[in-house]
């Protein structure tokens, strides 16, 4: 009788249990997001593949040991271990934050059909998947789509284009970031294939401003110092709807967030973004500095810096310890 009477309790207690942590995937909890953390960072902590970026001449020299990996939550609780406060330039994964300040100015749709939203299937500096696609640079996270954001952010002149980028960071970063000045210098002069790229551009009527002008604060704006710890924190201002979890400030609309998110996970890590979408389901970006950012929506930003970089320019650690932390986590947005 007692049997009887129990066992569809049991059933439904089990089915319960199933389903609530089906449905609440994303929260684990604070011991478990640490233990994993742990895990990433020894696990791959002596990986030695990949390379310093050479081609600007500061990052090469930059110490490829450092690897630091922060997660941020949406009500701003950090976690975090390894070199997290050591800093590198936050190259291309500025254009993310450029890009939004180009939607706040000119709206979605502005972005959508000047710059672009598609994946050129070719490498980030590329000057032919401008040929072949009319003129167009695809999207904002390519250097050619990121040059032409730089040139539409709204300014009276390139002073105001500068303070403005760089205020735009700090608001994400929620502190003042600082401009790397080596990197920038090494890197102002010698940037003529960017040069060239904007040239292009202004020739098919692209551009918003001087092209040379946007060339030489598109340079300073991917010299800002950035360590995983700020890193983090800027991607969990586009998880968190575009409120800053640590400021509370808003910098970003809310309606803009997903759009920003839609192309990072189809452009974000350049021609390996299909990959990577495949393997995380998250939207993600990186820069040569060493840098990515990945972002789960509504729940947590990752920032992760390791300077050597696979053959595509993303950093190598970086790519395994999201990967590592994604998965352990179940924290893949497309299987929620
Ligand atoms: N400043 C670098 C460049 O223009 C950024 C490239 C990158 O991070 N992929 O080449």
């Amino acid at each position: 009788m007692q049997k009887s009477n129990s066992t569809p309790f049991v059933m439904l207690l089990l089915i319960s249990i199933l389903f609530s942590s089906t449905l609440f995937a994303y929260e684990a909890s604070p011991t478990q997001i640490n233990k994993v953390l742990k895990e990433a960072y020894n696990k791959y902590k002596g990986d030695v593949g990949g390379k310093n970026a050479d081609y600007i001449k500061a990052l090469a020299i930059v110490d490829p040991n450092i690897f630091g990996i922060t997660l941020v939550d949406k009500n701003g609780k950090i976690y975090e271990i390894g070199n997290t406060k050591k800093e590198v330039s936050i190259q291309s994964i500025s254009k993310v934050f450029t890009a939004s300040l180009v939607m706040q100015d000119h709206g979605d749709k502005f972005v959508q059909s000047k710059i672009g939203v598609n994946a050129t299937g070719a490498a980030f500096n590329s000057i032919i998947a401008i040929e072949l696609h009319k003129g167009s640079a695809s999207n904002p996270f390519v250097n050619a789509g990121a040059i032409q954001s730089t040139s539409w952010v709204s300014a009276k002149n390139s002073k105001i284009r500068w303070n403005r980028i760089k205020h735009n960071m700090d608001n994400f970063a929620a502190r003042k970031l600082k401009l790397n000045e080596d990197v920038y210098t090494s890197e102002v002069n010698d940037n003529k294939r960017n040069q060239a790229i904007s040239k292009i551009l202004d020739a098919y009527g692209r551009m918003g401003s001087d092209p040379l002008e946007a060339t030489t604060v598109y340079t300073k704006q991917c010299s800002i110092n950035v360590s995983s710890h700020d890193l983090a924190i800027m991607a969990s201002t586009l998880a968190n709807h575009g409120i800053n979890p640590i400021s509370k400030k808003k910098v970003i609309e809310s309606t803009y967030t997903p759009k920003i998110m839609a192309i990072m996970a189809t452009a974000g890590l350049y021609d390996n973004a299909g990959d990577w979408l495949y393997d995380t389901g998250a939207p993600a970006k990186s820069g040569v500095g060493g840098g990515i950012i990945a972002v789960i929506p509504g729940e947590f930003g990752i920032g992760v810096v390791s300077p050597p970089l696979d053959t595509y320019g993303n950093s190598v650690r970086a790519q395994l310890a999201i990967k590592y932390i994604i998965k352990k986590l179940n924290l893949n947005p497309l299987a929620q």
